[in-house]
């Protein structure tokens, strides 16, 4: 019988757990164990405290410790203002954030992973592709309406949701960036992050329901690159980062705060609402390779379980996962090109192997991926 999940055969190494006509294989069945052990330790705690939630991000995202962990208690402020606002005489304001970082160093991607492990409705949204309300395009309150998708038309849900808008940079308008449409955008997302009712509809298109959303619960979080930021000291600071890594006593140097992101463009009134600012470090090539050998969905762990349902072994030789980080530094994209590399270099031994029945093991080498590449380069 096949598995009832992924509809695998049984193999000699994915034994099946078989019962009146259902089966689980071993594979599924430990995605089951993991899955359930995670939604335990958040019910178990209610909430994480900020040690273990940044212990929970290191099993997923590599390096950008300082963000990690300003961003652990980022979190665990929020979420506890929000239990005890009805009770309490002082009220706590909340707390948005501002991560910044060359694009690629997972800014995205620690977000994503925060808002998983709190178990709270997540969007996404590119601040290039809002506009004020009434102009055409994405505006900012159809991010709303998708929050609440998320939530599955769950309002109080959504009311506690995180909001993350990328690329805020494009939005600034100072000196040479003179957008202003930019700043509109500013305006109305400082709207957004205030206490506001908005309305939205839910339902089918046909018996639509129109329900009001507030605002003042949900975390923002806001990112960017920030190329050519200056720091404090007129320095460019992307210029200065790698020095800084290798020469720790450096290191103390003051990063650039809300007045430097005030002269880069972002208003004023916007970056007040924006209490904490967290940077993301450019990865370098130690971080690339253990982004693809060592987080629990590691793209080298992913292709190792693939090529495990066939019964093959898959082993990469350690110069080998050199040369393909190198490969993603050269390509300046950060994480982002890790997967396609390795996917374009591995097709040809997916495309083989599998048909190859008497294949138990395969070694990829560093000469295997430099030859695949000049046959390629023909
Ligand atoms: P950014 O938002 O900074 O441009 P992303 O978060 O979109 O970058 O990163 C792209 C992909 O690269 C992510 O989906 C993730 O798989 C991987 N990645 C990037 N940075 C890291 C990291 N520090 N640790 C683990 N994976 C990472």
């Amino acid at each position: 019988m096949n598995c009832s999940f992924c509809q695998m055969p049984e193999g000699p190494k994915n034994k099946q757990l078989t019962a009146d006509k259902v089966s689980i294989c071993k594979t599924c069945a430990e995605r089951a164990h993991e899955i359930l052990r995670e939604r335990k330790k958040i019910s178990r705690t209610g909430l994480l405290v900020p040690t273990d939630m940044k212990a929970e991000l290191d099993r997923y995202v590599i390096g950008q410790e300082e963000a990690k962990r300003t961003l652990a208690v980022a979190a665990y402020n929020h979420y506890k203002r929000l239990g005890r606002e009805a009770t309490e005489l002082v009220e706590i304001t909340k707390s948005n954030v501002l991560i910044w970082g060359p694009s690629g160093s997972g800014k995205t991607y620690l977000i994503q992973t925060l808002a998983t492990l709190l178990d709270v409705p997540f969007v996404t949204a590119d601040a290039t592709t809002l506009t004020k309300a009434g102009y055409i395009g994405e505006d900012v309150e159809s991010v709303l309406q998708l929050l609440l998708e998320r939530a599955d038309g769950d309002i109080k849900k959504a009311e506690r949701g995180i909001i993350y808008i990328d690329e805020v940079d494009k939005l600034a308008s100072n000196g040479d960036r003179k957008d202003p449409g930019g700043r509109s955008v500013q305006e109305a997302l400082l709207k957004m992050m205030e206490d506001r009712d908005v309305k939205l509809s839910i339902g089918s298109q046909l018996q639509p329901k129109t329900v009001t959303l507030n605002t003042k619960n949900i975390l923002f979080i806001f990112g960017g690159a920030f190329v050519d930021m200056i720091d404090s000291k007129g320095n460019k600071e992307d210029k200065v980062v790698g020095f800084l890594r290798e020469n720790k006593t450096t290191m103390k140097k003051k990063s650039p705060g809300h007045e430097e992101f005030i002269k880069y463009g972002l208003i004023p009134e916007f970056m007040g609402r924006i209490p904490i600012i967290a940077k993301l470090n450019p990865l370098l090539k130690e971080d690339l390779r253990d982004i693809m050998t060592k987080p629990k969905n590691a793209v080298v762990k992913q292709y190792q379980a693939l090529f495990e349902m066939d019964g093959i072994a898959l082993i990469f030789e350690d110069n080998a996962i050199d040369y393909i980080a190198e490969q993603a530094l050269q390509k300046k994209t950060g994480a982002r090109g890790l997967k396609s590399i390795i996917e374009s270099k591995m097709l040809e031994m997916m495309y083989e192997i599998p048909g190859k029945s008497e294949e138990k093991s395969l070694l990829v080498t560093l000469d295997m991926l430099v030859e695949e590449e000049m046959q390629t380069a023909n």
